[in-house]
Formats: C-alpha cells, sequence, structure tokens
C-alpha cells in the first residue's frame, strides 16, 4: 500500500512538473498576403500547426492578394491579425510622428479584415504593450504605441526573429542553429513572458525548396522538443 502510494504522489509530481514546464511557441508570419503566401498556405495545411498571421491590407488591392487572403481565411490552422493597412508605406519614422493617423492606420484596417481579436503588430517596430506591461525598442514610435493600447488595441513584438539577407536572400542563420537559439532564450528565462516564445517570420522567406525545407526542419525540432504551437489569443496577459 505504501510503495503505491508512493508511486502514486511520483507520477501526480511528474504530471505537475511536465505541465509546469511546458513551453509555448508562437509562429508569427508578417506582411502577408504576398505572392510567396500560397507556400506558407500549402505547408502549413500538411504541418497543422498553430500559425499567426499579421497582415496588411493594402496588399488585398491586387486580384493575387485576394485569392491568397482567401487561402489564409480558408485554412483552418491559421489566424489572422491586424498589422496596420499601410505597413507605413515604408517610411517608419514619418509614420509614428503623427500617432492620430496611424490609430486610424490600423482602424482602416480593422474594417477591411474584420479580425476577431484587438492583438496588433507595429510595422517596422518590435513594441510590446499587454495589460500595463511594455517594451520598445527605440525611442520612435512610442507615442503610438501607447496611443494605440490607450485606444484598446493589445501590441505583441517578437523575442526573436529569423531574417534574409535583403540582396542575397540567405537565411540569417539556419533552423537548426535557430533552435539553439530559441532554446537558450527559454532556458535562460529570457523572453518577454517567461516560457512563451515569440518568433516572428515573413511569408516572402518561405517559398524556395530549400527554405521550405529548413522551416519543415524547425518545426520538426519544435515537435521533438516538445514545444507546444499556440495563437496569440492565448499569450498570457500576466508574466507569472
Ligand atoms: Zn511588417
Amino acid at each position: 500500500m505504501k510503495t503505491m502510494l508512493l508511486a502514486l504522489f511520483l507520477i501526480i509530481g511528474l504530471t505537475a512538473k511536465t505541465i509546469a514546464i511546458q513551453q509555448t511557441i508562437y509562429l508569427t508570419l508578417d506582411d502577408g498576403p504576398l505572392p510567396e503566401s500560397k507556400c506558407i498556405d500549402s505547408l502549413v495545411r500538411v504541418e497543422r500547426i498553430a500559425v499567426n498571421i499579421f497582415a496588411v491590407g493594402a496588399n488585398l488591392s491586387s486580384k493575387e492578394g485576394r485569392i491568397n487572403y482567401a487561402r489564409y481565411k480558408s485554412n483552418p490552422h491559421i489566424k489572422i491579425f491586424n498589422h496596420s493597412y499601410s505597413h507605413a508605406n515604408g517610411h517608419y519614422r514619418k509614420y509614428y510622428r503623427d500617432t492620430a493617423a496611424v490609430l486610424k492606420d490600423f482602424q482602416k484596417n480593422d474594417s477591411l479584415l474584420n479580425p476577431f481579436s484587438s492583438i496588433i503588430r507595429m510595422p517596422g517596430r518590435n513594441m510590446w504593450r499587454i495589460n500595463g506591461r511594455s517594451k520598445n525598442d527605440i525611442t520612435n514610435g512610442i507615442e503610438a504605441a501607447d496611443h494605440l493600447a490607450a485606444n484598446g488595441y493589445t501590441i505583441i513584438g517578437w523575442d526573436i526573429a529569423w531574417l534574409q539577407d535583403s540582396i542575397t536572400k540567405e537565411p540569417s542563420i539556419d533552423a537548426l542553429g535557430l533552435m539553439e537559439v530559441i532554446e537558450h532564450r527559454l532556458k535562460r528565462r529570457n523572453t518577454f513572458t517567461k516560457d512563451h516564445l515569440v518568433l516572428l517570420l515573413h511569408d516572402e522567406m518561405f517559398c524556395s525548396a530549400i527554405m521550405v525545407n529548413e522551416l519543415k526542419k524547425l518545426i520538426e525540432e519544435m515537435n521533438r522538443k516538445k514545444l507546444r504551437f499556440a495563437y496569440l489569443d492565448s499569450y498570457p496577459l500576466i508574466n507569472k
């Protein structure tokens, strides 16, 4: 009897520990719909994992943009969030000086995309505003972020970005190298919210056979390490 009880306590203890340390990854893909979005859409349908898309409304002005956006909308593994209508037209400093115009730009995107959540990401800025907690990358954009938060938006940046060289299109790091960085950050609890890691990707990076393969490899590694994929609307409001 004593042995059985001990075994039971051990099982309960181990289960609690497993639940407590389960770490969560939020895959976020920015700037779509773009021509490459169809590749991401196909990959996600095969991998069947939670993917968060930060969409730019201006890209729906082309027929191809609307077709690729429809792919996203019909994909049961994708949730779409607001990444502004104009993406600052690429002129970030000027854009963020006019806080009222920034708010209008996000509201315009809301009326076009009709997202289910008030979670947004600012173009060109890694800024966070979650339930009173905040983080900024640079000064330009802070007032705009505060103004967006005051108007009901939750702003989510990223913990790690997987980028590519703008000219050679080579990735900054390969999948296995990136996985090491991710594990290191999670282990050190060096993320905006501990045990939760937001990874920034861009649709345009993942259409070549090599990069599709790299992304598959990354997902495989994450599955192997028992990381959980989640949608941003389940991101914790409090850093416990
Ligand atoms: Zn962007």
